[in-house]
């Protein structure tokens, strides 16, 4: 018996079908991004976005602003690190 372990991992065949779902509206330039609210353009680049907790999908987003989003975590997270650092110092 087998058992199928990519949708277990967050990105398997639900995500999938949900980009399905998602793809006609954004190709038809109808769809807004879940980040930033401005519209995304047909034939940009797109990610299927999580909710910061990774518990839901929130829609179709801009690259680069998922990117973004991930990134001001990491930076915050950074920044956090440094204050207390300057502190000590
Ligand atoms: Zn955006």
């Amino acid at each position: 018996m087998t058992r199928a372990t990519t949708t277990s991992r967050g990105y398997g065949a639900s995500h999938q079908r949900m980009r399905e779902k998602y793809k006609p509206l954004v190709e038809s330039g109808q769809a807004l991004c879940a980040r930033c609210q401005e519209p995304i353009a047909p034939g940009a680049l797109w990610e299927l976005d999580h909710s910061d907790d990774r518990s839901e999908y929130i829609g179709p987003s801009h690259r680069t602003c998922n990117r973004r989003a991930g990134q001001a975590k990491a930076t915050a997270a950074r920044m956090a690190k440094a204050a207390t650092t300057v502190r000590d110092w």
